[in-house]
């Protein structure tokens, strides 16, 4: 393998630095939502409504098009989900709807918490001169408020947000600007993310070299067509590549 140390890296930011599905009991959450809402419809068993609510969700985040409409305004897409659910059984209540993807994005922002060593590990990126850009999908307001929660912001000299850039990833044109900003070639660039077509796939195709966040070790996609240039479970290890590639200049 042709290893050469990077120049820049541009860092994913939810399931990157921040557990924000990994390890977050998002069932825990829709039973709190659900439990503070529900009171009146006596006929609604509460684990049946969330089983509805975890199909119709999984059914409206796996068309791209849905997901990129739906994470740029979460509050809209989780009362659509939910009201969908509701009306499996006969409930057409949008502002109950409303209440309980109210509550269960505020559960949600409160269980978001930063992965162990993810702030010592972009220190120790950034005192090896690596640039670094932070490249994350979703409204600009929640994401900056992780940022600005978590102190992310000084340890990056570019920071793209969708909702904000006006383009998210896997949009070609985002890693572009990321490179173009940092004044470095793709291939002297590493993605790190968790997401295989956005932070594998699509920067690949442009020369970045894709390091993939597999958290739970299952292993690659069974129909992708790329390779990651290396898996890793989790941020810390990307200490660990670096440390291994000579430096060659
Ligand atoms: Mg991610």
């Amino acid at each position: 393998m042709n290893d050469q140390l990077p120049k820049a890296i541009l860092l994913d930011m939810d399931d990157t630095i921040l557990a924000y599905d990994q390890g977050v009991d998002t069932d825990g959450c829709w039973r709190k939502s659900i439990q503070d809402h529900l009171a009146g419809e006596n006929n609604v068993n509460p684990e049946d409504l969330l089983l509805r609510i975890k199909e119709r969700a999984s059914w409206h985040w796996s068309d791209p098009e849905r997901h990129r409409v739906g994470r740029l305004d979460l509050y809209k897409a989780r009362q659509e989900i939910i009201g969908a659910a509701l009306m499996k059984f006969n409930i057409d209540d949008q502002a109950l709807a409303g209440n309980i993807a109210r509550t269960y994005g505020e559960e949600r922002d409160k269980a978001v918490s930063l992965f162990p060593n993810a702030i010592e590990t972009i220190r120790d990126l950034r005192s090896r001169g690596l640039k670094l850009a932070l490249l994350t999908n979703g409204n600009a307001k929640p994401q900056w408020e992780k940022i600005r929660k978590f102190g992310l912001a000084p340890f990056f000299d570019c920071i793209l947000v969708e909702g904000e850039f006006g383009i998210g990833k896997p949009d070609e044109r985002i890693y572009f600007h990321a490179v173009k900003a940092l004044d470095v070639r793709p291939e002297d660039t590493w993605m790190v993310g968790d997401n295989y077509q956005w932070e594998i796939v699509a920067p690949q195709r442009i020369g970045i070299k894709g390091i993939w966040i597999d958290h739970k070790g299952q292993g690659i996609p069974s129909k992708a067509e790329d390779q990651p240039y290396r898996i890793i479970r989790a941020l810390p290890e990307l200490t660990s590549i670096l440390k291994e590639i000579p430096e060659c200049d």
